[in-house]
């Protein structure tokens, strides 16, 4: 710890002076590195108040000014140095806030228990993640519970993926959503089986065997069928033939007598559970399971039992609720508090799970993580970060009013969150060689980001008579003998365009009109092949700067001239790199 710092602090009250004198520095010593070498005594405060949130700036800024003058007067090789030194000790992100979500009244700490309960017969995207994320930030903002249950009893027309468990697990870790507890509905088919039984015992479920039409008929007109009214006994007796598979499918349905004068027809006495002949389900246990329930009873069932205090889901299911609650009342539970969120949609990506599934299914598409697709696997890829998925959907909170953005808004958020640490790396699609006659030699210095000096430099030396890669169709848009520029390096007249070169004159290093066209170039003894995969899914060839190559998978660059990207693959010989946006 430098000299200087031996300050006695006043007016702090019982803050540690150490440690306070200590982060200053550490700030001011990351705030200079971050900025060529001159940290700002602004934002080195505003990072001190926000450690410290009972100091005013004006306790603390005559010591940060102080603070930062010395470091200023290092030099880049000292701060560098410290830098590095303090390097582990800073904060990579922001502590999230909670202040988007409202308090819940009722909730004590450690009493909220969340589920999120995906029907994994398609992948998560992102109109599920705002399920996910609200209900891990409320369990996490009592110190409760969050519960991943997997709603897969749909044996036949949603069957549920195979390895569900690890794609959303993986999603949701990389989202920042701590798992409590697994469940698999799948797996608690003998405990509905009971509470199938259990309602009909206390009279309140019927095993109805009538055609489908002429029931719905009868209820339009609040009337009864003829199954309503047998006895327990009887009931019971259907029932197990629904359980040994006397009744095969569409032969029989348990219901629950609901209100057959309620205002919404499909309340009237819903259906509980039905007999499925062949079961296709990725879980061995349940071959030769053929009562399935419905989506209402396992729902209902699994909330109550696993300690379930809120549920937070779209307003789609205000109606489930309704008929939930019947179920409830019946077997004497309370039902769990809910908040009904409004509808996400996101404009610019395929979101509809029929469509992914079965573009998938018909090789339109890739695989879960092809660009096209809002699926978590598919922005994740594409360099989009965990962080700013949470941000969009907690600023949304849990309104109730359906809302819909553009992904242009999701791209700004990340814009933000990536700008500060994508390399810029030139990248030149369909190149083609410039010869250029009479230039000097020159060495260029080009810093890998522009607002961050200590990133570094990208060198090259351009020998006398230069040749260099641009882009055929930037050429395209220069006319014989017109003047422009190539980026950092001279002016230049072009002279003449083959096929697959071109010609041009050298004429001067300084810039003779600022109107000129300017022409990313690259040096043709450091480029590598790279391919850059579009979020339409079509693919663009070309040629990026060599430095590229020494990036690991997942790092994300600036390609000069198209926009941020993820680097997905690489090999000696060629990088694949996936594009993010503008
Ligand atoms: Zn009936």
């Amino acid at each position: 710890m430098p000299k200087f710092l031996n300050i006695i602090l006043k007016n702090i009250g019982n803050m540690h002076h150490k440690k306070l004198e200590e982060d200053i520095y550490r700030y001011a010593v990351r705030n200079a590195f971050l900025h060529n070498g001159k940290a700002s005594v602004k934002a080195v405060v505003g990072k001190i108040l926000s450690l410290y949130k009972e100091a005013k700036a004006k306790d603390v800024v005559n010591l940060v000014a102080e603070v930062v003058e010395k470091v200023n007067s290092m030099t880049f090789e000292e701060i560098k140095r410290e830098y590095d030194k303090f390097k582990h000790t800073y904060e990579l992100k922001p502590k999230q806030k909670e202040k988007y979500l409202p308090e819940l009244e009722w909730a004590k700490k450690e009493k909220v228990v969340t589920r999120f309960a995906p029907n994994p017969n398609a992948p998560f995207h992102i109109g599920n993640a705002r399920a996910a994320i609200l209900s891990y930030e409320y369990a996490k903002m009592y110190n409760g519970k969050f519960i991943l249950r997997f709603d897969d009893t749909d044996p036949k027309i949603k069957k549920p993926l195979p390895n569900a468990e690890q794609l959303f697990k993986e999603d949701l870790s990389w989202l920042g959503c701590k798992v409590d507890e697994t469940y698999f509905a799948s797996d608690r088919l003998e405990i509905y089986y009971k509470y199938m039984k259990k309602l009909v015992e206390i009279g309140k479920a019927y095993v109805c065997v009538c055609d489908v039409e002429k029931w719905r008929e009868l209820v339009k007109q609040n009337k009864a069928c003829p199954c309503r009214s047998l006895d327990e006994t009887a009931q019971m007796e259907r029932l197990q033939k629904m359980f040994d598979h006397t009744y095969k499918e569409g032969q029989a349905v348990l219901r629950l007598k609901t209100d057959l004068m309620h205002k919404d027809p499909s309340v009237r006495d819903f259906w509980l559970a039905r007999v499925v002949d062949n079961v296709q389900h990725p879980n061995p246990k349940v071959k030769d399971k053929h009562v399935w329930p419905s989506y209402n009873l396992a729902s209902a069932i699994d909330d109550h039992l696993l300690g379930v205090t809120l549920i937070l889901r779209g307003q789609e299911h205000e109606q489930n609720k309704t008929k939930q609650e019947f179920i409830y009342k019946y077997l004497g539970w309370v039902y769990p508090h809910c908040i009904h969120f409004g509808r996400l949609n996101l404009k610019g990506v395929v979101l509809s799970k029929s469509k992914i599934v079965e573009g998938i299914a018909k090789g339109l598409y890739t695989g879960f993580d092809d660009p096209r697709l809002g699926t978590i696997r598919a922005l994740r890829r594409r360099g989009i970060q965990a962080e700013a998925i949470r941000k969009i959907i907690l600023e949304l909170g849990v309104k109730s009013s359906d809302a819909t953005i553009s992904i242009e808004k999701l791209y700004n958020i990340n814009r933000d969150l990536i700008d500060p640490i994508a390399d810029r790396v030139v990248f030149i699609s369909n190149p083609m060689y410039l010869k250029i006659a009479g230039s000097v030699p020159l060495e260029v210095k080009l810093p890998k980001h522009p607002d961050i000096a200590a990133r570094g430099f990208r060198e090259y030396s351009l020998e006398k008579d230069a040749t260099v890669i641009v882009s055929k169709d930037d050429i395209a848009r220069v006319s014989l003998g017109e003047v422009f520029r190539l980026r950092k390096a001279y002016d230049v007249k072009l002279s003449n365009v083959e096929k697959s070169s071109a010609e041009a004159e050298f004429l001067s290093v300084e810039r003779t009109n600022k109107k000129a066209k300017l022409l990313l170039w690259l040096h043709p003894n450091f480029c590598v092949n790279t391919v850059l995969v579009m979020d339409d899914g079509s693919t663009i060839e070309g040629l990026a700067e060599r430095y590229i190559i020494e990036k690991s998978v997942g790092t994300i660059v600036q390609l000069e001239g198209f926009g941020y990207a993820r680097i997905d693959k690489k090999d000696k010989e060629r990088v694949v790199c996936y594009f993010s946006h503008k």
